[in-house]
């Protein structure tokens, strides 16, 4: 945390904008991919079957929806990094402009505006390039288009 926050510089430019984020370190949660290879984990064939298990029922079976539902959350606790943003636009253009949608969300609650966090998940195969990305969120309190690019393009030493 000895680094100067970079926050602003560059404003004009997309690649080189830097956001001001907290990072709140490496943990396990909800993610809607792997910000590296994508990670489409969710079958998408065990989803259309499912839909056509619960279509079958003439009458909703909620122990069934809430099972399937339960699944599904369980196939997506990855490694993940959260970190809290000063705005839901921020938020919003860390994941749509630097990470291209992919492995990233935001985390807004209603109930709590005042504490808007992002999301970036990684697979097991991934959970280098993670630790990476955090490093350098952690080492200078921004994050930029550039450091993501660095973390996805990162290959461990073995
Ligand atoms: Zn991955």
């Amino acid at each position: 945390m000895y680094a100067e926050k970079t926050a602003n510089k560059d404003k004009g430019s997309n690649e080189t904008k830097a956001i001001p984020v907290t990072s709140r370190g490496i943990g396990k949660d909800y993610s809607n991919g792997c910000f590296v290879c994508g990670y489409e984990f969710v079958d998408a064939q065990y989803i259309e079957a499912a839909k056509k298990r619960l279509e079958a029922h003439k009458e909703i079976n909620i122990k069934e929806i809430e099972r399937y539902l339960e699944e599904l959350k369980t196939w997506q606790l990855l490694d993940n990094i959260a970190v809290f943003v000063d705005s839901k636009e921020d938020g919003e253009y860390i994941v749509t402009e630097m990470f291209d949608n992919k492995g990233a969300r935001v985390d807004f609650r209603k109930q709590e505006p005042e504490w808007i966090q992002d999301k970036f998940g990684a697979c097991p195969k991934h959970l280098e390039n993670l630790i990476k990305l955090n490093e350098f969120i952690t080492g200078s309190g921004t994050i930029t288009k550039e450091m993501v690019d660095r973390a996805r393009n990162w290959i461990p030493r073995r």
